[in-house]
């Protein structure tokens, strides 16, 4: 069966023609899942403990920060504006608009693409997301895992991230594939990330609204 990003993906050919970019971000994004598929297989198969994440769990988009490249923004404004619709589409915009960045806080506010206990967001949600898992136990009410037990974080092998940082930064013009993979193999996505209250989020609500269809 093909993988949400794969679908999507074939859903929207003359998006891909029309944002050179967003073939980068849909390769940045299927390598990760294809990694993250592998790496629960072979827990699987040697009898290795396995997250406790599952649909609907969403304790970890309550607290933990997201930190995403331009490039991933870029993508969240398109399936904001031109995929999703209806209530999914309205209620994503108001969680927008209520979400006012206060950089001088030092308090994490649930992520705005949360929708009642859901991801609104879930195909094109940021790497920091796709990668994000805890074995064992779930997280109870008010539990930050990335503080409480680093050490339940699944580990992936580094050609998870190099694959998908080596295709953000090819989408981004760091160079060729061999150049990106140099800069992703010495950690340069880690430099060009931001967390998401630092992003521009306003223009995600101005595209949604320009692109609004009648
Ligand atoms: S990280 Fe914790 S809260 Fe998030 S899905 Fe996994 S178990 Fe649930
Ligand atoms: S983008 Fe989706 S998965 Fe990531 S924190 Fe927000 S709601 Fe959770």
């Amino acid at each position: 069966m093909l993988s949400m990003i794969r679908q999507l993906e074939q859903q929207y050919p003359e998006a891909i023609r029309k944002y050179t970019w967003l073939k980068w971000l849909f390769k940045a994004y299927s390598l990760t899942d294809d990694c993250i598929s592998r790496e629960l297989a072979d827990r699987a198969s040697r009898g290795d403990r396995l997250p406790a994440c599952a649909d609907g769990c969403h304790e970890c988009c309550l607290r933990n920060e997201i930190i995403l490249s331009k490039l991933e923004l870029q993508g969240l404004s398109w399936y904001l504006s031109e995929v999703l619709t209806g209530d999914a589409r309205e209620t994503l915009r108001k969680h927008l608009v209520d979400f006012v960045p206060d950089q001088l806080a030092d308090v994490v506010k649930p992520c705005p693409f949360l929708v009642s206990g859901r991801c609104g967001v879930y195909p094109m949600r940021p790497l920091t997301c796709r990668i994000f898992y805890v074995l064992g136990d779930r997280c109870p009410s008010g539990e930050d895992a990335a503080m409480a037990r680093s050490a339940d974080f699944m580990a992936f092998h580094k050609s998870m991230y190099v694959n998908g940082a080596t295709a953000v930064l090819q989408g981004m013009g760091y160079g060729t594939a061999r150049e990106c993979r140099k800069l992703a193999e010495s950690g340069t996505l880690v430099k060009v990330v931001r967390p998401l209250q630092a992003m521009p989020l306003g223009v995600l609500v101005a595209t949604m609204d320009a692109l609004a269809k009648d």
